[in-house]
């Protein structure tokens, strides 16, 4: 775990103790500091007794406290802990921020910091991979799902890679990253912000906290990408700027888990942020074939008969499917769940790859409805008649496709639940035999 004198008698409340909260109470009570903590479940507050004081924060007086450390989750634009903290003139900041303020003891290393709407988890797993085989220690740690503060030190030399959400930066103050990227940035999260340019904003703050000898890089042709490269650019402050969105890179056919425009763009940037690191071409060209790629992002789960399953459940909205569907020619689609909104316009320059589309969960009536003038579609509702008719009409060479372009929760504890319904699902059916049973031939 990260520990540090600097948090030494010092006091602080934390709220929210799922497993960055958990982490950041253990490593702050290890490092001498005096805390109280909350959590609304009743399990997590047994769990941290033996770190904090278990205390409702609403109800205590913060005055004097040096930070409270406020999860992620936490909604900063309704949630009352706001107010209490400016009453009670009281820092709010995040476990990251907490890493950043503990850097001085720790060996000298580097950090590379990964922001955008989709492709954070990718590319973060992607530029630890080619660091870790150049040889140089790393670690991976924040929106990934490794909190930061329960990972160990790196020896001298190492590189922290981390991948941040816009909520985690909007809990950060002074994190200088070495390299800084924005992948991209489109309408996701609206219920936490007041409204796209609010969201827009707060990745852009990424930038604000880096030194000027430091490396910023942006991939994304999106509005919001090109309006913060150009405002960083007008800035004039961080010296070394890197557009990679017209970047070429050969080779993309040996990368089986980086299949897709998506996966592309993800590589160019992890590419332009390692040799920002020093890595050479003779490192990183390697490492683009040997990557693994992340359970439910473009996973390849099967092949049987000649027919392709891939799980995207990770797509959770259109400007993700999209290029999901760029990847592959002949594709059974298996899309729907809780619709973040009601076009699916990002997905519309792949739709000529797409087969016949199989709707599931909440949103399958309107994207029937917004399908059906382009493709053929089946509604199907659940996930394994999905399936079952994909197969049904798949031939050889053809790839069935889940890339819901929704959230999971309408049928789903979460997307990794309704990821492995469709490993099931496939399962089930390539032992079932039911591949290219279908009568009807190729759906068009
Ligand atoms: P994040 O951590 O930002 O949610 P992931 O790497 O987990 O990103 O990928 C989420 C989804 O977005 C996956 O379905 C993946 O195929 C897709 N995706 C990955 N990279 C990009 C990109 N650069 N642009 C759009 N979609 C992407």
């Amino acid at each position: 775990m990260i520990t540090s004198s600097v948090f030494a008698g010092k006091k602080y409340a934390i709220l929210g103790l799922a497993r960055s909260g958990m982490a950041t109470a253990k490593a702050l009570s290890a490092s001498g500091a005096e805390l109280l903590a909350w959590d609304n479940q009743e399990e997590q507050r047994e769990v941290a007794k033996e770190y904090a004081v278990i205390t409702d924060l609403m109800e205590a007086d913060l005055s004097g406290y040096d930070g409270i450390i406020v999860s992620p989750g936490v909604p900063l634009n309704r949630h009352p802990i706001v107010r209490k903290a400016t009453a009670d003139g009281v820092p709010i900041i995040g476990d990251i921020e907490l890493f950043s303020q503990a850097r001085s003891e720790l060996p000298p290393h580097r950090i590379v910091g990964i922001t955008g709407t989709n492709g954070k988890s990718t590319t973060t797993a992607l530029i630890h991979h080619i660091i870790h085989s150049a040889a140089l220690p790393a670690q991976m740690g924040g929106n990934i799902g490794l909190p930061i503060m329960a990972q160990n030190p790196l020896p001298a030399g190492g590189v922290y890679v981390l991948e941040l959400s816009s909520y985690q930066i909007d809990l950060m103050q002074s994190l200088d990253c070495d390299v800084s990227i924005l992948l991209n940035i489109s309408p996701d999260h609206l219920d936490r912000y007041d409204g796209f340019d609010a969201y827009a904003a707060s990745k852009a703050r990424l930038f604000d906290m880096m030194a000027p000898e430091h490396t910023a890089v942006f991939a994304g042709k999106d509005e919001k990408s090109r309006l913060a490269l150009r405002e960083i650019g007008a800035e004039g402050r961080v010296q070394n700027v890197v557009d990679t969105s017209r970047n070429e890179l050969s080779g993309q056919a040996d990368w089986p888990s980086l299949q897709g425009p998506h996966n592309l763009e993800n590589a160019v940037a992890a590419v332009a942020a390692v040799e920002a690191l020093g890595i050479e071409e003779k490192q990183w060209r390697p490492a683009l074939e040997s990557f693994k790629g992340l359970p439910h992002r473009m996973e390849r789960t099967a092949e049987a008969d000649g027919v392709l399953f891939v799980n995207d459940s990770k797509a959770t909205n259109p400007a993700s499917s999209g290029p999901a569907l760029g990847a592959y020619p002949r594709i059974h689609w298996i899309l729907g769940g809780l619709p973040k909104s009601d076009d699916l316009a990002e997905c519309e320059p792949f739709f000529a790859n797409v087969l016949k589309a199989y709707t599931i969960g909440d949103a399958g009536p309107l994207f029937q409805e917004l399908l059906e003038p382009h493709m053929s579609v089946e509604p199907c509702e659940m996930m394994l008649t999905a399936v079952q008719r994909a197969a049904a009409n798949a031939r050889p060479g053809d790839t069935i496709l889940l890339s819901p372009a929704c959230a999971s929760f309408d049928q789903f504890k979460d997307f990794e639940s309704r990821g492995e319904c469709f490993r099931c699902a496939v399962k089930s059916v390539i032992e079932k035999k039911q591949i290219g049973i279908s009568t009807e031939g190729t759906a068009a």
